[in-house]
């Protein structure tokens, strides 16, 4: 009898097994459905030796003290502050827009005061702010909005940004100033031997056991179990009982090149170019040391594995209803990105799944609750049947 059946092997199931085995002493069994652990953090040596993310580039990036140092005793890091460069009107400029960015695009030599002015004087009014348009262009115009924004967005999501939230482009901020980092957080850094090897750490105890290659739906009628920790997509747990939530894909094209570095930024956007948004450069990201260099390019899909929800509001009212759903399911408890349909970082993945851990062992000599709607699914009632507290 295993205390937790945790479906997903990604930051969300494996920091959950992790503290209910090690603090709870909770006997765990995690599934996932592909043949490794670590989920979208995935990373492995690829035939010609050099560490890759097979998912696409994943820079861990915090404010969070508490999730910082929860993770690094599980990992050594390597101090990493990333950088991206976009490609717009044929030269390689810094993104976010920043004091350079604009000095270079338009041949300008402009201090931080009069790039403020600058902004404000393309900037358009925008009584209120709700899409991912009125972001930009409320604070940079029209035209740079078109040069940086518009197509990359209509590229990744395969809609325009005025039809998305204003969280997915506010992501992103503008800069008067030169600095020229992609994120500002307090804690930069990569796991110095990768995040497979920190899951791998993670999921290190005896309490816990891994099943990869593994549907949850292929092993839930023999494996007896009292509670779920579901991280896949919440519209398939329910089958797709309100309608499919829509989930932005991606396919990744990893290449191998014959020479030491290709290019002159670990990340090069391609907002208005090419059927891809951007090219990684691996090396640059993990500071190996190799005479080959590893690079993946990124093709948004509407088909395939699901690697973003999208923000937007009809989405956000599909959510809605099957997060009612999912807080009636008695002795199931939704978590991560894709269960909770929340365009989180790794971050923030981990800042959940602990804090679902603290209500977890708060409420523990609680009954499990009844479920409020009878029958929610065949699967929620199979699970009620074998739940031992109510046989
Ligand atoms: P996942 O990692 O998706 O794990 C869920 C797991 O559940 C998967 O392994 C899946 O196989 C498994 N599963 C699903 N259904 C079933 C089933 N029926 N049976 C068994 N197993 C199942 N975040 C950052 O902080 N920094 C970045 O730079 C960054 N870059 C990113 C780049 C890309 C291209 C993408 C897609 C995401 C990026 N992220 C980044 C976000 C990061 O990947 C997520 O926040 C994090 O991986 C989510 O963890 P999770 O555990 O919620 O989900
Ligand atoms: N974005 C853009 N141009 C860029 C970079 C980002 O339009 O050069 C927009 C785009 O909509 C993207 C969003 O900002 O999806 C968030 O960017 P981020 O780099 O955070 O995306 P992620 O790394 O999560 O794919």
């Amino acid at each position: 009898m295993f205390d937790y059946l945790i479906v997903g092997a990604g930051f969300a199931g494996s920091v959950l097994a992790e503290r209910l085995a090690t603090r709870s002493n909770k006997k765990v069994l995690v599934v996932d459905k592909r043949n490794h652990i670590a989920g979208n953090a995935y990373d492995h040596y690829n035939e010609d030796g050099i560490l890759v993310h097979k998912y696409g580039p994943h820079i861990f990036h915090t404010n969070s003290k508490d999730v910082f140092e929860y993770l690094s005793d599980f990992t050594d890091w390597r101090p990493y502050e990333h950088r991206v460069l976009a490609s717009v009107d044929g030269q390689l400029v810094p993104m976010p827009i920043n004091l350079d960015t604009i000095n270079k695009l338009y041949g300008l030599k402009l201090n931080s005061f009069e790039v403020e002015e600058f902004f404000e004087s393309v900037a358009e009014k925008v009584p209120v702010v709700k899409t991912s348009e009125d972001v930009v262009v409320s604070k940079v115009g029209r035209e740079l909005y078109e040069k940086f924004f518009r197509n990359y967005t209509r590229k990744q999501w395969g809609m325009d940004p005025s039809e998305l939230d204003k969280s997915v482009t506010s992501r992103v901020p503008t800069r008067t100033n030169r600095d020229d980092r992609y994120f500002t957080d307090t804690y930069q850094a990569m796991p110095l031997h990768g995040y497979t090897r920190m899951f791998e750490r993670l999921l290190d105890h005896p309490n816990i056991k891994v099943m990869l290659n593994t549907d949850y739906h292929d092993i839930i009628d023999f494996i007896p179990f009292k509670e779920m920790i579901f991280t896949g997509p919440v519209d398939e747990f329910f089958d797709f009982k309100y309608g499919k939530l829509p989930y932005r894909s991606l396919e990744f094209k990893h290449e191998t090149l014959n020479t030491e570095n290709y290019l002159a930024a670990p990340v090069v956007n391609y907002p208005n170019d090419n059927l891809y948004t951007r090219i990684t450069e691996f090396k640059a990201l993990t500071g190996q040391q190799h005479p080959k260099t590893a690079i993946v390019y990124e093709y948004p899909k509407a088909e395939g594995d699901p690697y973003y929800p999208v923000p937007r509001l009809e989405n956000a009212e599909l959510y809605n209803q099957y997060k009612k759903l999912a807080d009636e399911t008695p002795n199931v408890h939704f978590v991560g990105r894709l269960a909770t349909y929340k365009y989180y970082n790794m971050d923030q993945v981990v800042a959940q799944a602990l804090t679902l851990y603290k209500k977890l062992t708060e409420k523990s000599d609680e009954k499990p609750r009844k479920p409020a709607i009878a029958g929610s699914t065949a699967l929620v009632n199979k699970m009620v049947a074998r739940d031992p507290a109510k046989s």
